[in-house]
């Protein structure tokens, strides 16, 4: 009997195995085929100027409803793209339609800041500075509208190239900030010669931060460094009125979170704002 159960576990857990297979190659080829046909959206994040109380700048984050798969989040689909070199493709589609929707409400007369998220096999493709020159050319958005979300971990990773890679980008007049600050392992020394603009502090920080002293404290020595080494310095994940006023009384300049907003279609997005922005509703 004994015998009999081993097996059928041992049988279970190859069928297991299997299936997790099966699903992950399914999912790399309902990627695939998405990826050809371009078939993602972007959302947009709004980011609240906590001194000028206006929007000042939105993130772009991608979206993907697979007709057989249904909805994926990019927390799932991300890190495969990767894997599988996919995220070149859908990276270079990412930074091409967010600058031409940024461009598009630069038209309109509402010049928004766009923070796109760059993968680190995007950053350190040699060709990745000329991409985004290209971009700039073709959208003609004013480069001082572009900003790119790098996290501390992909910095840290083969220094003196990023290093040269950022200066390149730099002087494309473009903007730079570190995402998810604080979860990664960057050496503050390093950090000092980044010719970076912001630092986003991350969510994990904000998630607990009213009753959490060590997450007080964490969040109040980011917001200092930032301010020290001339940065800007913007909340993640900010979703409580209690939330802001502690990030307000610490000076921390912008707030992202679904206090103000979650993650928005482009119309969407220029409805909160004209809705918003005159009245400073949410604005605490
Ligand atoms: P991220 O860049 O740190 O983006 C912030 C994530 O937090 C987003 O999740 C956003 O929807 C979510 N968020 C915003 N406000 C709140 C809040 O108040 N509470 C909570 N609980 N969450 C909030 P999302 O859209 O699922 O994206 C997850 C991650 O996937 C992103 O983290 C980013 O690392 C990656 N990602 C998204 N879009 C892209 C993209 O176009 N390219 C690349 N390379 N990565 C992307
Ligand atoms: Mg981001
Ligand atoms: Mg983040
Ligand atoms: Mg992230």
């Amino acid at each position: 009997y004994a015998k009999e159960k081993g097996k059928n576990n041992v049988q279970w857990y190859h069928s297991s195995i299997r299936t997790k297979h099966d699903q992950k190659l399914l999912l790399e080829k309902r990627l695939r085929i998405a990826t050809e046909r371009k078939d993602f959206q972007l959302h947009y994040q709004p980011q609240i100027d906590l001194g000028k109380k206006e929007v000042v700048g939105v993130e772009a984050l991608i979206r993907w409803n697979d007709k057989q798969l249904g909805v994926i989040s990019p927390g799932t689909f991300i890190p495969l793209a990767e894997e599988t070199g996919l995220i070149v493709a859908i990276g270079d589609w990412v930074l091409e339609e967010a600058m031409i929707q940024a461009k598009r409400w630069s038209d309109e007369g509402n010049p928004l800041r766009i923070s796109i998220n760059i993968s680190p096999i995007q950053f350190q493709r040699p060709d990745f500075v000329k991409k985004v020159e290209s971009n700039i050319f073709k959208t003609e958005l004013t480069p001082e509208l572009l900003d790119l979300e790098i996290t501390e971990n992909d910095l840290m990773y083969n220094r003196d190239e990023c290093l040269r890679t950022l200066h390149l980008l730099k002087d494309l007049g473009i903007r730079i900030s570190i995402d998810d600050f604080g979860t990664g392992y960057s050496s503050l020394s390093y950090l000092r010669k980044f010719p970076i603009d912001t630092l986003k502090i991350d969510q994990s920080f904000i998630k607990e931060l009213v009753d959490n002293t060590n997450d007080q404290a964490i969040v109040t020595s980011i917001i200092q460094l930032a301010h020290n080494m001339n940065l800007r310095v913007i909340a993640e994940g900010v979703e409580t009125v209690d939330m802001v006023s502690f990030l307000k009384d610490r000076k921390c300049d912008e707030m992202q979170g679904f206090l103000y907003s979650k993650p928005l279609p482009p119309k969407q997005l220029s409805e909160f704002i004209k809705s918003t922005n005159p009245q400073n509703v949410l604005c605490v």
